[in-house]
């Protein structure tokens, strides 16, 4: 079984710490902390043991450095992230509105995080993966589209896994191009990871019932939809539903949740968990994330979320 290999965007992030009407009201600012989904998703992969590795890129500057340090202390595989000589590390600053909803200023365009391309260190590793994971967001970075398609071919030819997260805000409206692209991996997807809406609009219908129907119909063999403090659902194309409730935490910083809940079900089921624990693990991941100031900053260890597990009840 060759690594979890994972494409996209890696960026910094800096977080307001309060709520206010704008970023000049909500001070102090904290980070940066490394961020980006795939990057999250890679970090806390490694961080429960699994042989990950990520494809993308940074810039020269420290921006860089504070990812490169963060992913390989996971021991996340970072030999097939580019270092960009002219563009600087992408950044993003968040700031949570009262009603919990995010205001976000990216600087990724024109960052060393859209300008990443195949390579021979992308090759090299995507010769040996054993699994892959792709996350919408990346799929409005054209550089990082060449990659994905050329990587989910090799990878799915080989009889490797793919997994993907649609993870595409609900408000973005995608160009023709991106929503055929977008269909064509769900269509060749083993494991679906949508949150809320973006089930829906990844099998193209309305209804659960229905978008679930459609899905296993297209092709895809597992399904975990995440509906955040409300747990999750897991469906198998065999008929399975398992519901993993969610554990009671206090929120602290939303963002990551979904990536270290995803990280951490594929991990588990890639090292032979059967799905209702690796359910837990991944509740557990994206709880624990919750509850740290820094996307990836709750990311868990296997101790940790051992431990996490044993001491924090779940909702009913
Ligand atoms: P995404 O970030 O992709 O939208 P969610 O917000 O649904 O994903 O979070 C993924 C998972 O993390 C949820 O299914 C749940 O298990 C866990 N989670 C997220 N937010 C909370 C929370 N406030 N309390 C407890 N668990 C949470």
């Amino acid at each position: 079984l060759g690594p979890t290999v994972c494409v996209g965007e890696i960026l910094v992030e800096i977080v307001a710490t309060t709520v206010g009407n704008g970023f000049m009201e909500a001070q102090p600012l904290v980070g940066p902390f490394a961020s980006g989904a795939p990057a999250i998703f890679i970090s806390q992969c490694g961080r429960l043991g699994g042989s990950a590795a990520m494809i993308g890129a940074v810039g020269t500057d420290d921006f860089g450095r504070v990812n490169l340090e963060r992913l390989k202390g996971d021991g996340v595989d970072i030999s097939a992230i580019s270092i960009d000589p002219d563009y600087p590390t992408g950044s993003a600053f968040v700031r949570y509105r009262e009603d919990g909803s995010r205001d976000f200023v990216y600087n990724i365009a024109t960052s060393a995080a859209a300008r990443f391309g195949w390579s021979e260190g992308v090759s090299n590793l995507i010769d040996r993966a054993g699994h892959l994971h792709v996350m919408g967001s990346a799929l409005s970075v054209s550089s990082a589209c060449e990659v994905i398609d050329k990587a989910v071919d090799i990878v799915k030819t080989r009889g490797g896994t793919l997994s993907v997260d649609p993870n595409i805000r609900k408000e973005l409206k995608l160009d023709e191009a991106t929503e055929r692209r977008f269909a064509r991996l769900v269509a060749v997807a083993d494991l679906l990871l949508p949150s809320g809406e973006e089930l829906e609009r990844a099998a193209g219908v309305e209804g659960e019932t229905n978008a679930i129907r459609r899905l296993f119909e297209i092709g895809v063999k597992e399904i975990v939809l995440k509906r955040g403090a409300d747990g999750a659902t897991y469906y198998s194309r065999e008929g399975e539903r398992i519901d993993a409730p969610a554990f009671i935490v206090a929120e602290i910083d939303p963002t990551g949740a979904g990536d270290c809940f995803g990280g951490a079900y594929l991990t588990c089921r890639r090292l032979g968990m059967p799905a209702a624990d690796a359910l837990t693990y991944a509740a557990a991941a994206g709880a624990r994330n919750v509850t740290v100031v820094g996307p990836m900053e709750g990311a868990g260890t296997r101790e940790q979320l051992d431990a996490f597990i044993a001491t924090t009840e779940r909702r009913s």
